[in-house]
């Protein structure tokens, strides 16, 4: 991808041109009132990301914020169903649902997304799709809690040999250096992890009141 003298984004090689939009994001964003940005949620599985996702989610709905909600099983569902569990195709996963949180910030949506995103490279990838308005948010629950709440049952399995390549166990979780906000739902619960992530964001969300 190449950018000429106009700042219009092109590829050469494909013949693509990046065709400038007359209504921009900010004129979306003015148009509801709030500043779009992407919560981006990582941990390992069973950490609390989901529930909190969802509970942040109402209360931003109920704060009458426009929100969407990407979560982990349901793009693999949908979206991504053609994207297994190898390095690969994890990077894939990755990358698609950072394009779509960007699409939909792009349309003055405030995006939380819920996947394990194990890898540093593969979040600083997301970063780099999202641009400024990327926060992390780490679920940080230990190992221990996860595999005691076991809520699919997949720990067993994995300690069991039924499913390779599992994050925390036989894949590595790479632990985030520089998250925005750190939550472990092992100490709190799940009303006060809502709360201390609106405190973090709160700038933020105040943005275009
Ligand atoms: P993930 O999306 O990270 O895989 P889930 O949200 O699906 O995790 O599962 C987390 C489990 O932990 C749920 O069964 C939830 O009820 C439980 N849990 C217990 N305490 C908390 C808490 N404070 N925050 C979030 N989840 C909690």
């Amino acid at each position: 991808m190449e950018e000429t003298e106009r700042n219009v984004k092109k590829d050469v090689t494909h013949n693509l041109v990046w065709h400038t939009m007359e209504i921009s994001r900010k004129m979306r964003e003015d148009h509801m009132k709030q500043k779009a940005f992407t919560i981006w949620m990582s941990g390992l599985s069973g950490a609390g990301k989901s529930t909190i996702a969802n509970a942040l989610e109402k209360r931003l709905y109920a704060m009458g914020k426009k929100t969407m909600l990407l979560d982990g099983d349901n793009v693999r569902m949908g979206l991504n169903s053609n994207l297994g569990f190898s390095d690969e195709d994890r990077v894939e996963n990755i990358r698609r649902i950072a394009e779509v949180a960007k699409l939909m910030n792009d349309a003055g949506l405030i995006v939380i997304t819920a996947f394990i995103s194990p890898y540093r490279h593969d979040r600083e990838n997301a970063k780099q799709i999202i641009g400024d308005e990327f926060r992390e948010v780490y679920v940080s629950t230990s190992i221990e809690e996860c595999e005691k709440r076991d809520v699919k049952g997949l720990y067993k399995a994995a300690r069991e040999g039924k499913i390779a390549q599992f994050t925390g166990i036989t894949s590595p979780y790479e632990v985030p250096e520089h998250a925005d906000v750190v939550i472990d739902t092992a100490e709190m619960d799940v009303e006060t992890c809502v709360n201390h992530i609106l405190e973090q964001l709160k700038e933020l969300l105040q943005e275009s009141k």
